[in-house]
């Protein structure tokens, strides 16, 4: 079993408390995975005054060598791909396959934040002077304080750490206390591929303490924070407070719709993936089906009987579809969501218990569980329940059902199946979420491109890469004006 230690200023150390926690694999609760140094007040203060030592040589390392040492994480990611994705199915639960999904998102985000090193543009424009230039250019914000959660336990610390690196920032990781051992991996990893000392900042502890403590410290100079609309909503008061930088990347209540004229057998695996996938613990989860009238029995049918196929189970096993929820409190708090659901009305279909017999005996297991007959306004069809429950809704016509995806304080990710190339260009314009995806599920982002939300799903800029993206949250402009109308003149006069 490992010792989890905080990485500070180029150094692994044990916590000033000398405290620690257990981190658990949630398909086996008495597999320790790691023990981890519980961190408080101090530890963050070291870490802060490292990242700002660092700061200062490496704004001022060109960012094509910055770009050199992701790249090489990225090829250390390549080379560890196997291993880690071991690692995130023990301590996080996702099935393997996902839990290479995972670190592939991070080697891909290593490349593609590598190459900005070397596109980190940007513009000239003509003066209304003769003899002036101008220009902007993006520079490095200072100190960020990046808290992720145990979702992804590795591509998120990759989504935010790579592109706060290559612009120029330091940066202080406080990663979930789900998930540290994943998190230390991860900066293991930079730290092989050269990274030197300060640069990143590795702290691990309650997010009560230390995350809210590294967000209100006065040597940070930004926070990127991805986790539940609650917390972030309390960060995003704190720092407002101090006129700080926030992003946050929040929760969802992301749903398809399917009409009449869909591809069923498309859009039955769409919602399977979309909300069993990851044990439904995705932020972009596919949590209702708004299914049209027309076809809304069958698709019913079909989706119950492709449910009711998946395997529970440790997510290391082949033969396993879903793997645990997360922890004991998810657990408890999902399986209260049922009961809600039955008491406001809605009719279970299937699932709706734990499950704790065969290979579930020793985890956080629940059973893949469906609502029908459920309507909007209902909370299993509004709340973020963060687990495996799909709601399913009926609909009348398109119109309806857009407005019924809209009617949440979410908005995230939604999705259509149809056929009809109006139906979907109506969707695209009219949905009020930050990613439309049609006929595909409401999951599979790629990295090329801005990701987010809006309303309760994010605040402030966007994640990922494309115009708009990471490049964007993680640098600022500098516009720099030269007039050179001095040497004209000085020309004149000689002549
Ligand atoms: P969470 O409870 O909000 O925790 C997220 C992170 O914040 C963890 O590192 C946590 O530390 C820390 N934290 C907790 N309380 C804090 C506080 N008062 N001040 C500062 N930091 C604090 O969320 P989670 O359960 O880990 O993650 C699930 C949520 O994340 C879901 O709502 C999901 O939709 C969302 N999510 C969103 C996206 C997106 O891109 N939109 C992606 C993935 C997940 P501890 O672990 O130590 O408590």
């Amino acid at each position: 079993m490992d010792r989890i230690k905080n990485y500070i200023d180029g150094k692994w150390v044990e916590s000033k408390s000398g405290e620690t926690f257990r981190s658990i694999n949630p398909a086996r609760r008495n597999e320790v995975v790691g023990v981890v140094v519980r961190s408080g007040r101090e530890d963050v203060d070291q870490a802060v005054k490292a990242a700002q030592q660092a700061y200062e040589s490496w704004r001022l390392t060109p960012a094509p060598r910055r770009g050199e040492i992701l790249f090489k994480a990225a090829e250390i990611l390549s080379r560890d791909k196997e291993s880690l994705g071991r690692l995130e199915t023990r301590e996080m639960g996702k099935v393997l396959s996902e839990g290479l999904g995972d670190v592939q998102e991070a080697i891909d985000m290593g490349y593609y934040m590598a190459g900005e090193g070397r596109r980190f543009s940007g513009e000239t424009v003509p003066s209304e002077l003769p003899a002036k230039d101008m220009k902007s250019l993006r520079v490095p914000v200072g100190v960020f304080g990046l808290i992720t959660p145990w979702n992804f336990p590795i591509a998120i610390p990759s989504w935010k750490v790579f592109p706060a690196l290559i612009c120029g920032n330091t940066a202080v990781l406080k990663p979930s206390s789900d998930t540290p051992v994943c998190a230390t991996k991860f900066v293991e990893i930079l730290v092989e591929a050269g990274l030197p000392k300060g640069v990143l900042n590795l702290v691990h502890g309650p997010g009560g303490e230390v995350g809210e403590y590294l967000a209100s410290h006065p040597g940070v100079d930004a926070i990127s924070f991805t986790g539940s609309f609650d917390t972030g909503k309390r960060l995003e008061g704190i720092c407002g407070a101090i006129h700080r930088m926030i992003v946050t990347e929040m929760g969802g209540k992301n749903a398809i719709i399917v009409m009449d004229d869909a591809n069923l057998d498309l859009a039955v695996e769409g919602a399977i993936w979309g909300g069993f996938g990851t044990t439904g613990q995705r932020c972009t989860a596919a949590t209702r089906l708004v299914v049209h009238r027309k076809v809304y029995q069958k698709f019913i049918e079909k989706f119950r009987k492709r449910a009711s196929r998946l395997k529970l189970g440790d997510g290391l096993q082949k033969e396993t579809h879903v793997g645990p929820v997360i922890n004991e409190s998810q657990f408890n708090k999902i399986l209260r969501y049922v009961e809600v659901g039955k008491k406001e009305g809605a009719k279970l279909i299937l699932g709706g218990k734990a499950c704790q017999k065969g290979n579930c005996a020793e985890g956080y297991f629940i059973e893949p569980t469906i609502f029908v007959n459920v309507s909007p306004e209902m909370r299993i069809a509004q709340e973020e329940i963060f687990g495996p429950v799909v709601s399913v809704i009926q609909t009348e016509d398109l119109e309806e059902a857009i407005r019924i995806v809209n009617r949440t304080p979410y908005g995230l990710s939604s999705a259509i199946y149809t056929q009809d190339v109006n139906s979907s260009a109506v969707a695209e314009r009219d949905l009020e979420t930050g990613i439309v995806y049609i006929n595909a599920s409401t999951i599979g982002a790629e990295i090329q491109l801005p990701f987010g939300g809006i309303k309760h799903s994010g605040y402030g800029r966007k994640e990922a890469g494309g115009r708009g993206g990471a490049l964007d949250t993680y640098s600022r402009w500098k516009v720099i004006y030269r007039d050179f109308s001095g040497r004209l003149q000085k020309a004149q006069i000689d002549k």
